[in-house]
Order: structure tokens, then sequence, then C-alpha cells
């Protein structure tokens, strides 16, 4: 084995849209965190954008000992070259063992092009994150393989640092803490418009699209909805308390709504304050989704529905009853 001795720490990046973080970059600190103690090492954010001063502030209360900062205005908004070329920056000073991203749109985008170029290996859209600790200090990134019916536990052996993208949700921040101290360390980088092809002229938010992973309340139906018609009856209790709508995969499947709804193994993984189940059954591929919410209330008329052990409340009856009840009561209060 290679003396990887230079390369300590484990660094995460903190993915942000106009200074405002993705849950993600708090959710990989906090496993960045224990994944640091056990290597005895710090867990170190890596902030880039423009004007984002606050959130390397911000990644401290999350729990990172030290933030590398990177602002220029040609980092405003997120480009794949400038973005990879300043992270490079980073890793090449730093040097950490272990470098982590959200497995967003953006996080799969920036951590391609650095493995490529760096180069190592990039273990992508994890949901177990490990280390062995000395001598090996391997991160064991695991993900599902094979149409999802197995897990795989992938290595990077021979190069550094390892890297992986995690999926949002599947791991739990620290709470904040206002108090707690860390350094930032500003990065000087320097990068001319010219060199970089991709130009941003504008951004279109889709007012269609839904965020599953952000919400954090989720009124989510199954196949005991019978059909699309009854998502509105959903629709309407998430929008009187302020959520959005989820679903397993056998609704999506039959088509009654988009992909984009769908919470589980192939869907979304979620860790919302309040997650509605109802017409759900429970089954393993949708639970693993969805498990660590909060506050967890099904809804199912089978008494002995596998969704009731991962509920803190559990409603037996018709869905069709109890939603629009709920909804009447939370529209009264
Ligand atoms: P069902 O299991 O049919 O349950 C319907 C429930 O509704 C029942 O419990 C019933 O009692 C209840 N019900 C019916 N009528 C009423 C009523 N009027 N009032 C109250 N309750 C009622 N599934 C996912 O959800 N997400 C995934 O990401 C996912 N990935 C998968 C990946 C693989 C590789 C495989 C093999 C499967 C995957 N599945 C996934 C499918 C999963 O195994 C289940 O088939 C699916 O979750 C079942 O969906 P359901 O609970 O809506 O339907």
């Amino acid at each position: 084995m290679p003396d990887w001795s230079a390369y300590r720490g484990v660094l995460v990046y903190i993915e942000h849209r106009e200074g405002i973080a993705k849950k993600v970059g708090w959710q990989l600190l906090g496993q960045g965190k224990r994944l640091a103690d056990k290597l005895e090492v710090e867990v170190m954010a890596l902030v880039i954008g423009h004007n984002v001063g606050q959130l390397a502030e911000e990644a401290i209360t999350y729990g990172a000992d030290r933030v590398f900062l990177v602002d220029a205005p040609e980092l405003k908004d997120y480009r794949t070259y400038p973005y990879s070329r300043a992270s490079m920056k980073v890793i090449h000073e730093v040097k950490p063992e272990i470098v982590l991203f959200g497995a967003t749109a953006t996080g799969r985008d920036l951590a391609g092009a650095i493995a490529t170029h760096l180069p190592t290996g990039l273990t992508a859209d994890t949901t177990e994150l490990d280390v062995e600790p000395h001598p090996s200090r391997l991160l064991q990134a695991s993900r599902p393989a094979f149409s999802e019916k197995m897990m795989a536990t992938i290595l990077c052996k021979q190069y550094r640092p390892q890297m992986a993208t995690a999926r949002a949700g599947v791991f739990e921040a620290l709470p904040k803490d206002p108090s707690r101290k860390g350094e930032i360390v500003q990065i000087d980088f320097q990068i001319q418009e010219s060199e970089i092809a991709a130009k941003v002229l504008d951004f279109i938010q889709d007012q269609s699209k839904i965020n599953l992973e952000e919400a954090e309340i989720i009124v989510a139906g199954g196949r005991g909805l019978g059909g699309p018609e009854p998502f509105k009856m959903l629709q309407e209790l998430a929008d009187a308390l302020g959520g959005v709508v989820g679903a397993s995969r056998a609704a999506v499947d039959a088509g009654w709504i988009k992909h984009e709804h769908q919470v589980g193994q192939t869907g979304y993984t979620v860790r919302p304050k309040l997650y509605f189940a109802i017409g759900i059954s429970g089954a393993v591929q949708h639970t693993v989704g969805m498990q660590n919410s909060d506050l967890i209330i099904a809804i199912n008329r089978d008494p002995d529905a596998p969704i009731f052990k991962v509920a803190h409340y559990g409603i037996v009856g018709d869905l069709f009853q109890i939603v629009p009840a709920i909804t009447e009561e939370v529209r009264s209060r």
C-alpha cells in the first residue's frame, strides 16, 4: 500500500444556491465528523461562491473545524470549470484523505470533473459511509448495486483523496451550535472570465418541480389511494400543512403521479420533520427512504401493515374518511 500519510482529514463540499445551503451539505458534515472522529482527524468544509462568508461561518456551527472559503465574482453561479478548478486548488493544498459531495445534480457534476483531473476514484450515489481506522484508513463507501438488489462496498486503495457523492437525507446533520468555534481560511483563487466557456444568462425556476429532499413536511400516498384522483386530496392536506406530496413506487409505476415524488430505494431518501404514509404498506424498499423522518404518521386500514412498525403514530381506518378530516382540522386552526 502506498504511503498516504501526507493526506489527512475529511473535506465536505457545501452546496448552495445564492448563499442558501442545501441540507445535504450539513448532513455530510455530520457524517464527515463521525468519520473524522474515528480517524482522529479534523472535518473541514469547502465553500465556493461569491459573497458567501456567512455560509463559511454557518459551516462551523454545523461541525466544521476548518472552512476553506474560495470567494470570487466569477464563482457567483455554479459552473463546472471554475468550481472544479477552485476545488482542486484546495484539495492540492490541504490534501484531505476523504472528500464528500451531495449526490445532487451539482455534486455529481463537480465530483466527477474533479475525479477525472486528479486523478482518483469516485464512488457515486452512496447511502452508507464508514472508515476502517488505522492503519488502512480506507473509506468504505456503499451503494445499492445490480438494480438495487444488493449493496456494494467500494474501496479506493490506490489513490488519494478517496471521493464519494452521498444521497441527501441519508445522514443526520449535527445540531446547529452557534457557540462552536472553528477557523475560516481564505483561499487565494484567480480565474479570468474569458477562460470559462459556459456563461449563465438567466435562472428560470421550474415551479412545477417539487423538492422532496428539502421538504420539512411530506404527505405520501401509495397504492391504497386506488388511482390518480385521490392524490388531489393529499395535495390539499399538504397545502394546509405547508408540505409537499410524496408517493410509493407502486403509485408511480401505476402512472398516478410523477417519479420526482417517489420516496424509497429507487426514489428519494427523505428526512422531513413530519411524514404521512397514507395507503402505503411499508415495504422495506419504501421505508429505507423515509424511516429517518422525525415524526411518522401512518394511515392504513390493515392493522398488521408493516408501516406501523416504523410509524410513531398509526391510524387504522379508511384513508378516504381520515385524510379529509385531518385537513379540515388543520385548516380550522
Ligand atoms: P401496497 O404494498 O399494495 O400497499 C397498499 C396499502 O394500502 C396496503 O397496506 C393496504 O392495506 C392499504 N390500503 C388500501 N386501501 C386503503 C384504504 N382505503 N385506507 C387505508 N389504507 C388502505 N417502493 C417504494 O415505495 N419506493 C422505492 O423506491 C422502491 N424501490 C424498489 C426497488 C426494488 C429493486 C424493488 C424490487 C421494489 C421497490 N419498491 C419500492 C416496491 C416495494 O417493494 C413495494 O412494492 C411498494 O413500496 C408498495 O407500494 P404501496 O405500499 O403503495 O402498495
